[in-house]
Order: structure tokens, then sequence, then C-alpha cells
């Protein structure tokens, strides 16, 4: 990464701002999943180590759009910090204004404060100047650790880092040494799996990987896509129908690389009542039946190409796994992974979908990376720059 992290700066006796990603799930104001919370602590530890004379942080929650929606408050993340960190984590119920100044200025001796949701403001997602002065007033060094939000200009991200020197927390340079480095300089094989609903979604990304990798492997309502384009007949399966003129140029293009699903699992209905069966793809479809999930003979191919891999990202899930009669073939792809990964291969979750996926089997401690952020992940496997990383202070 070419950009200054916190390892190059020393904190003793300065004021820390740190935007962090705590976009997190909230039920009946207690935090469901504290995956970005844990994600941010390497760097909020690091930082205290060093004696600072105050860590503010900073972060948005959902869509607020510019109201003070209690249902979208920072507050239950501060508890949930405090608990992970086992010290206080003092909450302010503003990001900018007199309150929020006042309750930077009464933290002494390292303290950690926790800023109300910076979304609350409209001018955040604006990147207006105003809101991005008045939250670098809050630092003397401004640190982004916020992956998650990283492909947005906003005033909370990139707008702060026009009145402070930003650097690069733990997180936002381990998400993008993985991400880039694969990319740019993969160990070969370098295998990529795409899944998920819509072609059209995911376009840029299927393009640039298929510059990069050996082979892409499809699944997903995108593999019905790529299916319909050599012909077979999907019969209900979701097909993106205004995608298959790219698809079929991209296979042509790449035709060499890509490996398509050659039976699936189909079902009658969208939900865990319906009746199933193995359709050979060749054969097609049968009228009123929709295609969900890969069959076991594609399972046992992707299996064996995974294992040839040095490198592999995923991508998406192979079919609708939030239904378990349609999981299997996600869940075989997060098992797989998690097995060459105890070989050595270096295997990347892109965030979102799959991410979630691989959680929910219990194997996002086994595979190399599981990314933090959904969209920013697929921009980054997009090829394009992000804004919240060029941003900072370039090494
Ligand atoms: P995405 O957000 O594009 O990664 O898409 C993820 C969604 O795609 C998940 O909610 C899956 O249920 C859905 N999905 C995966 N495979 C299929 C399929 N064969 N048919 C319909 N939806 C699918």
């Amino acid at each position: 990464m070419n950009k200054l992290t916190i390892r190059d700066v020393d904190f003793a006796g300065k004021r820390v701002l740190i935007r962090v990603d705590f976009n997190v799930p909230l039920e009946n104001g207690q935090v469901t999943d504290d995956t970005r919370i844990r994600a941010s602590i390497p760097t909020i530890a690091y930082i205290a180590q060093q004696k600072p004379t105050s860590i503010t942080l900073m972060s948005h929650l959902g869509r607020p759009d510019g109201q003070r929606d209690p249902s979208m408050s920072l507050q239950p993340v501060a508890e949930r910090l405090a608990q992970l960190m086992n010290t206080q984590v003092t909450f302010v119920e503003d990001c900018i204004g007199e309150q929020a100044q006042a309750a930077v200025q009464s933290v002494t001796d390292g303290g950690i404060l926790l800023l109300e949701n910076t979304r609350y403001y409209k001018g955040d997602e604006k990147n207006d100047p105003q809101v991005s002065e008045a939250l670098a007033k809050h630092g003397e060094v401004f640190v982004n650790d916020a992956f998650g939000t990283a492909h947005r200009a906003h005033a909370s991200n990139v707008g702060v880092a026009k009145y402070l020197p930003a650097y690069a927390g733990f997180l936002m340079e381990k998400e993008i040494d993985y991400l880039s480095k694969a990319i740019e300089a993969p160990e070969r094989p370098f295998v990529g799996i795409m899944g998920g609903a819509k072609v059209s979604d995911k376009v840029k990304v299927i393009e640039n990987l298929l510059d990069k990798v050996d082979m892409l492997l499809v699944g997903g309502g995108i593999a019905n896509t790529f299916n319909t384009a050599r012909g077979y007949a999907m019969a209900n399966s979701l097909v993106d129908r205004d995608a298959l003129d790219l698809v079929r140029g991209l296979m042509e293009k790449h035709g060499d690389k890509i490996v398509i699903p050659d039976d699936s699992v189909s079902g009658d209905a969208f939900n865990e009542n319906a009746n199933t069966q193995v359709v050979d793809l060749a054969n097609g479809i049968p009228a009123g039946w929709e295609s969900f999930d890969i069959g076991p003979k594609t399972i046992e191919k992707y299996r064996a190409i995974l294992s040839a891999a040095k490198t592999v990202i995923w991508n998406g899930p192979v079919g609708v796994f939030e239904i378990s009669i349609y999981a299997n073939g996600t869940n075989a792809i997060a098992q797989t992974l998690a097995e060459i990964t105890e070989l050595g291969v270096k295997t990347i979750i892109g965030g979102g979908d799959s991410a979630a996926a691989i959680e929910k089997v219990g194997l996002a401690e086994r595979v190399s990376h599981v990314s933090t952020g959904g969209g920013a992940s697929l921009e980054l496997l997009e090829g394009k720059a992000l804004p919240g990383l060029v941003a900072l202070k370039d090494s």
C-alpha cells in the first residue's frame, strides 16, 4: 500500500480522531453482530498504548438521512466496545458542535470517546466542508480505519482529511493488502468465484477479474445467465436478460477461463418446503422449476479446480444460501476454502453476502481474509480507486 499508516506516527500527547466503520446491525437497541467493532480494535488499542491525550471515534450507522433517528444511535456500540476492550468508552450525543467539542476537551489521559452517528447530519454524505472542518476540530491527527465506507467521499472520511494529517489504520491496511495484492500480484493459479443474483450488478468486477484470474467459476443467478447464454433452457430461473449480450461477449473473449455449472439443484418454490431435484443443465430445467443452487457434479468440479489454486477470491453466494435446501453449494465452497487455506492457499472473501455465508457456517476464521466491506471490496475488485484511501498521506 502506498499510504502512510499509524506505524508512521507518534501519537503521544496528541488528540487523535479515528473514523471507524461501526455500521453494525442493531435489534431492539442491541448490537447483533459485532464483527466490525472487533475489527477496529487493533487500531484503537495500538494508538491507546502510545499515550495519546484522547481518542475520539466517529462512524455512521444505517441511513438516517440527516435526521436524528434514535434507532440508529451509536450508543449501544459504545457499550459493546467498552465490553470488548474492557475499558471505559464515553458516548456523546452529537458529533459536531459545542456539546461534542466540550466532550472531546473533557477527555484526558488517553480516554476513548465515541461521537454520535455522523449521518445525523446530511453534510456527512454530501462531503460538506463545514461538517468536515467541525469534525476535524476534534483531533490533531486523523486516522481512517473505515474500509467499509472507503468507496464513498464523505465528510467523515474524505473531507476531514483536508484539515488534518491523515493516516491509514490497520484494518484499512489489511483490507487493501489482501484485496489489491491478490489482484495485482497473485500467486497462481489464481481462481475467482463469482456468485450472487445479477450479472448487471457485478459486470465491472467480472470483467476486471477475467483479465487477472486463470479461472472464473460462476454460480448463483449469474450462472443462470451464463447458462442461458450458452443456449440452455432455464425455465423460471432468475436470469438477467439485459446482460445476455454482454455475457455472450465475455464467453467469446474469455471462454477458456469461465467455468459454468453443468448441474443444478432446482426447486418448485422459493422456500424451505419446496420440492427439489438435481437437473443436468444440458437437458434444461423443467417448465415451472427454477435453478437455486449448483448441483453435486458442479460442486465436485469446483472443488477440484479450487484444490489446485494458490490464490482464491470469492464474491457472492453460488445459490440461495438463506434457504437451507439451497445452501449446499455455498456451504461446500466455504468448506473447500477452509480446507485449502490449511494447505497454504490464500483465500479471500469479498464483503457482503459471501462474508455472511461463511460466517453462517462458522468458517470465517479458517480462511485468509474476510472483507468487512461489501461495496468497498466490490469497487476495489472493479479496479477503482477508493476515495477514502486516496485522501490519506502518501508514503
Ligand atoms: P448479491 O447481492 O448479488 O451477491 O446476491 C446475493 C443474493 O443472490 C442472495 O440473496 C442469494 O439468495 C441470491 N441468489 C443466489 N443464487 C441464486 C439463484 N440461483 N436464484 C436466485 N437468487 C439467487
